[in-house]
């Protein structure tokens, strides 16, 4: 018998967390947890299912307007905020049991609190004190907002998701995922929406035809995109608040959301009190076993910020388990992780854009198509389709696949596992399409549109 408590006590009972300890259970070690909010996480109770949920309830909007097209006739379509947060709050509330149960029910205890470490082996959650033999932080992250006068009054993507009311006149500030994503969500939903991004086309880091085709989407929904801007101040009146912008400019709005990034959550976990390298922005150093610099601590999921999203997570906390408990060998890739924006319409992606492919890969050829999808053509609606190959000359693999459009996440899910298995370019040419879909585009483009290299 063990001198410890614990063989793994977890510190974070998110989707990386979750995962680690029933797969380390399942193993046989004896496993604890303590989770200081409400157990799922940030993607379950904060981020990609509420998101995905208050996504597919905004798309009603345009659905409603569609559907004329196709010969309906609609009344007058009503949407109550409070009815969809109840709603959402509903399946969350479901999702957290489902959560709570594979804990119980893979013999793992629940602590419930924040943890801290108060030696290498010993973390203390409340008045309770636990050692442990191994110990895994997965306590993923947390928003981030830059200091400027008034930031107090902004919200976060955390607050969105249980406003009393839908605000009429809403600024995002911010160009990644989760900007993009809301900036669809309360354009839908109806509010005037605002979305201000310092740099000249949203989603930086995406492929170049994806961040253009996203940006003019954005401004074909309506929704005002003020590129290369920022806010300065924000003031309170007695009615919502009023934005400065940094050119003096001003803006009234009854709500301001920041997604201006996350940062892994560390604060208070006694990380550098135990000697633990940790980065300047909170990153926990990790090896590719998610092993930490002291040998028995692990890390994984947006802690590490490796690749910050829950399927990765999820793989990491599957191979330490299936590493230190399982007896098998699992190191993580982080090679080809296909990753989508569920923005309106969505994007999905894998592997290289081209500016990486062009710097990382050497000489490619570029399959590119733009088009109105099918549904289009009756439903009048002016948004298109764009869907892109990037392939490396010489071997013909294709390292690359990029698209903005209808179901593109679903789509890029199958062609990702092409992608990580290195097929060619002739592969998916013999690859019969199934017609009539958007994704058969994908195993008929012949001639690329540009080379480099
Ligand atoms: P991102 O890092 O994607 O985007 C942050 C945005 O904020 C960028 O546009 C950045 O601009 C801007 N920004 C940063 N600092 C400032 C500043 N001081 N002033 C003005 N603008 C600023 O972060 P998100 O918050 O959108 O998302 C966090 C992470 O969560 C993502 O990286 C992703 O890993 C994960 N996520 C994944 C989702 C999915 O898979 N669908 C959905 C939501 C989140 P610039 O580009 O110029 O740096």
């Amino acid at each position: 018998m063990s001198e410890y408590d614990f063989d793994l006590f977890i510190i974070g009972a998110g989707s990386g967390g979750v995962r680690a300890a029933r797969i380390a259970a399942s193993h046989g070690a004896r496993v604890g947890i303590c989770e200081e909010s409400r157990v799922g996480g940030t993607c379950v109770i904060r981020g990609c299912v509420p998101k995905k949920l208050l996504v597919y309830a905004s798309h009603f909007a345009e659905d409603f307007e569609d559907a004329r097209g196709f010969g309906w006739e609609t009344g007058e379509p009503r949407f109550s905020w409070p009815d969809l947060i109840r709603a959402k709050d509903r399946e969350i509330d479901r999702l957290n049991r489902v959560y709570l149960g594979l804990l119980s029910g893979s013999g793992v205890e629940l602590i419930n609190g924040r943890g801290a470490f108060i030696d290498p082996h010993t973390v203390q959650i409340g008045e309770r004190t636990v050692t442990a033999e191994s110990i895994l932080i997965a306590t993923g992250g947390t928003p981030w907002v830059p200091e400027i006068p008034g930031i107090e009054h902004a919200i976060t993507s955390n607050e969105a998701f249980d406003l009393a009311e839908l605000p009429g006149r809403v600024a995002i500030v911010g160009g990644g995922f989760i900007a993009c994503e809301f900036a669809g969500i309360f354009n839908g939903l109806g509010a005037d929406v605002t979305q201000v991004y310092r740099g000249d086309a949203v989603l930086r880091g995406f492929d170049q035809d994806v961040r253009r085709v996203v940006s003019e989407e954005l401004v074909k929904k309506g929704i005002d995109l003020k590129l290369e801007s920022d806010i300065a101040r924000i003031d309170k009146q007695e009615s919502g608040l009023t934005l400065t912008f940094k050119d003096g400019e001003t803006l009234d709005v009854d709500q301001v959301m920041y997604a201006t990034g996350r940062v892994p959550l560390v604060r208070d976990l006694g990380l550098r009190d135990i000697g633990l390298e940790v980065r300047a922005d909170g990153r926990v150093v990790v090896d590719d076993f998610s092993q930490t610099s002291i040998e028995h601590i692990y890390a994984v999921g947006d802690v590490t910020s490796r690749v910050n999203l829950t399927p990765v997570a999820l793989y990491e906390g599957h191979s330490f388990a299936d590493t230190v408990f399982g007896g098998k060998t699992r190191p993580v890739n982080h090679e080809y992780v296909p990753s989508a924006v569920f923005s309106q319409p969505p994007v999905g992606t894998v592997g290289y854009s081209e500016e990486e492919a062009i710097t990382h890969i050497g000489p490619i050829d570029v399959y590119l198509s733009e088009f109105r999808p099918m549904k289009h053509t009756l439903s009048g609606r002016d948004e298109k389709t764009m869907m892109k190959l990037i392939v490396e000359r010489e071997s013909q693999k294709v390292v690359g696949i990029h698209i903005v459009g209808l179901d593109a996440p679903e789509i890029v899910q199958g062609f990702a596992v092409a992608v990580k298995s290195g097929l060619t370019k002739e592969r998916f040419d013999c690859t019969i399409g199934i017609h009539p879909t958007a994704a058969e585009e994908l195993v008929t483009m012949r001639s690329p549109a540009r080379s480099h290299g």
